[in-house]
């Protein structure tokens, strides 16, 4: 959950590099990330970026926690929708954020849409260029791939795919999805 914070707008790597300091410094729990005092946490914060933001909304995040006393356990209790809709209540949870915790957090079939699926499906011609989150969601909610499983792997392979050959300047010499209408934008 804190990764899923940390990673908004950046790479998993620099994420990765606070996620291994708040380690380090015995913080990676909810009552530390409560406790730390700005200065601290912005310093800490820095390689991932927008670290007052993210420091804020992480405070945020852990005051949430509190409600469940702090207990993963007690928060993934809850049925998916209300699970959903209590982590888009918190500050800085969006969709994509809340439903990373959903599906990867809580591990339930949930679709994750994130800017790679957008600018591929609608590349593809699926969705229109300024299709919603819960078109696009719904979109693989409603195919037969119901299971988390297959969500996930599908995600990876996406993600894979906007990195190799589906780039903000496609790259679609080589591409293996040979009926994109979009071929040569
Ligand atoms: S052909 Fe080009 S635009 Fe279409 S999916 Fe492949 S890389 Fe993306």
């Amino acid at each position: 959950m804190v990764g899923v914070v940390l990673v908004q707008n950046t790479t998993w790597t620099q994420a990765a590099k606070v996620v291994d300091v708040l380690e380090k410094n015995s913080s990676l729990n909810w009552q530390a990330l409560r406790d730390i005092d700005d200065e601290t946490m912005w310093q800490w914060l820095r390689p991932a970026g927008y670290f007052r933001v993210k420091a804020r909304r992480l405070k945020f995040l852990a005051h949430f926690m509190a409600g469940f006393n702090d207990s993963l356990t007690s928060l993934f209790s809850l049925e998916t929708t209300e699970l959903r809709k209590q982590l888009l209540g918190v500050n800085g949870i969006g969709k994509e954020s809340a439903d990373s915790i959903v599906c990867y957090g809580a591990n339930r079939d949930v679709f994750v849409v994130d800017t790679y699926t957008k600018r591929l499906f609608s590349r593809l011609g699926w969705v229109g260029q300024n299709a919603s989150y819960d078109e696009i969601q719904l979109l693989i909610h409603n195919s037969r791939a119901k299971d988390k499983n297959i969500f996930n792997e599908f995600h990876a392979l996406i993600v894979r795919h906007a990195k190799e050959h589906c780039l903000k300047r496609p790259n679609c010499e080589g591409c293996p999805v040979n009926f994109c209408s979009k071929v040569g934008i």
